[in-house]
């Protein structure tokens, strides 16, 4: 039963956890020192696929959260991780990517005629308004979109890649996992097939896409 009591028990209770975490401040940790990097896609539950809590409720969360398009490395993925990792208390990085990713479902060719098509003059492109120096070079266009062939090789790669970033404290645990959207679990990456990801859609073929989408990674 219910009682009066209880309530105002957890109403104290969650009172003075959010007075913890603002007697942090802005440089305090998060719950679990934790920082994701995941897709933005909304058929992958964050939470409930890594078990944690990410920004609920309202008086603390588990980890700093970026989501973007595949939850590749961008300069942006590496900006963030190195400004929490180095300055607000995070100790560990997961990357989490998905089978049925978008990011596997087109050609970045196919992307960048959409876009030339429209008359954007992709060739000199201005990508952070408020950072002029940084603009993609002619040719970048199609790399700078991140369409990927693989999820499981895609997610392997961006951990060793944010693992070796000058940026990133050696000291910090970066792991990756892939979330099958179609068996709604949580598993490893790995590019063999004895994980029982010929199951799933985890390649840019099993979308009917032909051509290898443009290296990124150098
Ligand atoms: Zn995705």
């Amino acid at each position: 039963m219910t009682t009066l009591a209880s309530l105002l028990d957890q109403q104290i209770h969650e009172r003075e956890q959010w007075e913890t975490r603002r007697h942090r401040g802005p440089d305090g940790p998060n719950n679990l020192k934790l920082w994701v990097l995941a897709c933005m896609d909304e058929r992958l539950p964050v939470d409930r696929a890594l078990g944690i809590h990410s920004d609920t409720p309202v008086y603390g969360g588990d980890c700093h959260l970026f989501r973007n398009a595949g939850g590749i490395v961008t300069d942006d993925a590496i900006r963030s991780a190195a400004l929490t990792c180095n300055f607000f208390g995070t100790r560990e990085i997961v990357v989490l990517q998905h089978t049925e990713c978008g990011m596997l479902s087109k050609n970045a060719a196919d992307l960048e005629t959409h876009f030339r098509d429209l008359g954007v003059d992709i060739d000199h492109l201005q990508v952070d308004p408020s950072l002029p120096e940084l603009k993609l070079e002619k040719g970048a266009f199609a790399k700078w979109l991140g369409m990927f062939d693989d999820v499981d090789q895609t997610t392997i790669r961006t951990v060793e890649y944010i693992r070796n970033h000058p940026l990133i404290p050696k000291d910090v645990t970066v792991s990756g996992y892939v979330w099958e959207v179609e068996n709604q679990r949580l598993r490893k990456p790995n590019p063999g097939s004895n994980t029982g990801r010929e199951r799933t859609s985890s390649t840019r073929e099993s979308f009917g896409v032909h051509h290898p989408q443009p290296t990124r990674w150098v």
